[in-house]
C-alpha cells in the first residue's frame, strides 16, 4: 500500500510512504507503537506538517496524532494547570486560552501546527516561548514503548530546539501548559512596544495586533505552500559581529543576555543580499519576508532544500555566516 502525505505537508509538495496510523489517546499510541515495535516497521511522527520538509519516500507508518483532549488539572484564582493532547491545534488553544481568560500564549497565535508539535522545537514568536508557558509533559519512547514524564529541564529547551528535536526518540502524547488569570500581555518586543505605545493594551488586544501582523507577513499555507522561517536567526560571537559591522554598517545585533554571544536577523542578511523575490524550480523567495520559501509549483522538497543552500553558500561567500535549517527533513529521494 502506497499513503500519499501531500495533503499532511504545509509546504504541500509530494512525498509517499508505506501506511497511515491516525493515534486519538494515550491507549491508540501505545498500541501502534508496540505494533510496529513487534512487526520490526520503522514510524515517523506527524503533526500538522507545518515544519516538515519531505523528500520523495518515507519507509514505514507515519504516526499522526489526533487527541485533541483539554483538561483543566488546577483551577486556581490566580491561574490553570491545563492538559492538552497532542492532537489539538495549536492556534485553536490559543484562541480557546484567550476567550477563557487563561493568559500566556496569546504572543503565540496564529502559529500553524498541533500542541504535540509545539515543544519540539520550542515555537516562539513576539518575545515568548512554549517554554516560558510549559509545565510538563508525557511522551512514548519510541524505541522501548514506555512512558516518560518530562519537566522544563528534561526538555532541554533552547532557541527552536528541544531534546525531542535533537534526538528523535519521544512521541509527545500531552503537553501541560501553566496559565495565568492577569490581563499583562508581555511586551518586550520592539516592534509590539513601539505599536502598543501610548495605549492600554490587553490580552485581547495585543493578541489581535500580533495576528494581524503575522498575516501581513506571512503566506497563509492554505494558499501558498510554506513552512514559515526556513533558517534559524544565526548566532555569533561579539567579534565575530564587530567585524561584519565594520564592513557592513547596516547590520542589526542582538545581544544574548549573559552571553558574549549575539544573534543576527537571517531575515535582513538574506534580504541585503539580494535574494527577496527570487524563485527558481518553482521555489521562491517571499518577499514580505524573506526567511519564507513558499511553493510556486515544486513537487519535492528537494527543490527546497536546493534552493535553501545556495542563499546558505551565498551567505557564508557574503559575510562568513552560515544558516542553519529551521524545519525538519524526512525521507529519501
Ligand atoms: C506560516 C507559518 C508560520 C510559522 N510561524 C512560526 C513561528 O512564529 N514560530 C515557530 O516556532 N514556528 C513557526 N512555524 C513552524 C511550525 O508551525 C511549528 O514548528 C509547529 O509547532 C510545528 O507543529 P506541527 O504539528 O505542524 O509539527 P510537524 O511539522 O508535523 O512536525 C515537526 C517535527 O515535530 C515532530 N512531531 C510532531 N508531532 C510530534 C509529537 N506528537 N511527538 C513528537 N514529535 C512530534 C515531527 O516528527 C517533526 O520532527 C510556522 C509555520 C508556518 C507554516
Amino acid at each position: 500500500m502506497t499513503v500519499s502525505l501531500r495533503s499532511f505537508n504545509t509546504l504541500g509538495v509530494d512525498s509517499e510512504s508505506d501506511a497511515l496510523a491516525e493515534v486519538d489517546s494515550p491507549q491508540s499510541l501505545l498500541d501502534a507503537v508496540r505494533r510496529g515495535l513487534d512487526a520490526g516497521s520503522a514510524f515517523t511522527v506527524f503533526g500538522g506538517g507545518s515544519n516538515l520538509v519531505l523528500k520523495r519516500r518515507i519507509s514505514g507508518t507515519i504516526v499522526r496524532c489526533s487527541d485533541e483532549a483539554l483538561d483543566v488539572l488546577v483551577d486556581r484564582s490566580d491561574g490553570v494547570l491545563i492538559e492538552v493532547g497532542a492532537g489539538y491545534n495549536w492556534d485553536r488553544l490559543v484562541q480557546t486560552c484567550i476567550s477563557r481568560g487563561w493568559n500566556g500564549l496569546e504572543n503565540l497565535v496564529r502559529i500553524p501546527g498541533t500542541v504535540g508539535g509545539a515543544p519540539v522545537q520550542n515555537i516562539g514568536a513576539y518575545g515568548v516561548e512554549i517554554r516560558d508557558r510549559f509545565h510538563s509533559l508525557v511522551a512514548l519512547n519510541r524505541h522501548t514503548a514506555a512512558w516518560q514524564e518530562f519537566s522544563v529541564e528534561d526538555c532541554h529547551f533552547s532557541y527552536r530546539n528541544s531534546v525531542f528535536k535533537t534526538t528523535g526518540d519521544w512521541i509527545i502524547s500531552r503537553v501541560r501548559l501553566a496559565l495565568s488569570r492577569d490581563d499583562a500581555p508581555v511586551l518586550t518586543y520592539p516592534e509590539v512596544a513601539s505599536r502598543v505605545a501610548g495605549s492600554n493594551p490587553t490580552i485581547v488586544s495585543v493578541a489581535a495586533m500580533i495576528g494581524a501582523i503575522r498575516a501581513a507577513k506571512l503566506p497563509d499555507p492554505s494558499l501558498v505552500g510554506n513552512v514559515g522561517s526556513f533558517f534559524k536567526n544565526p548566532v555569533i560571537g561579539e567579534a565575530d559581529a564587530e567585524r561584519i559591522r565594520r564592513q557592513y554598517d547596516w547590520l542589526q545585533v542582538h545581544p544574548i543576555p549573559g552571553e558574549a554571544r549575539v544573534k543576527l536577523s537571517a531575515a535582513q542578511l538574506i534580504d541585503r543580499a539580494g535574494w527577496k523575490g527570487y524563485e527558481e524550480n518553482g521555489v521562491g523567495v517571499w518577499a514580505s519576508q524573506p526567511l519564507v520559501l513558499v511553493n510556486r509549483g515544486a513537487r519535492s522538497g528537494s527543490a527546497f532544500l536546493a534552493l535553501a543552500e545556495k542563499i546558505r553558500t551565498d551567505l557564508i561567500d557574503r559575510y562568513g555566516v552560515s544558516l542553519e535549517l529551521e524545519p525538519v527533513v524526512l525521507g529519501q529521494d
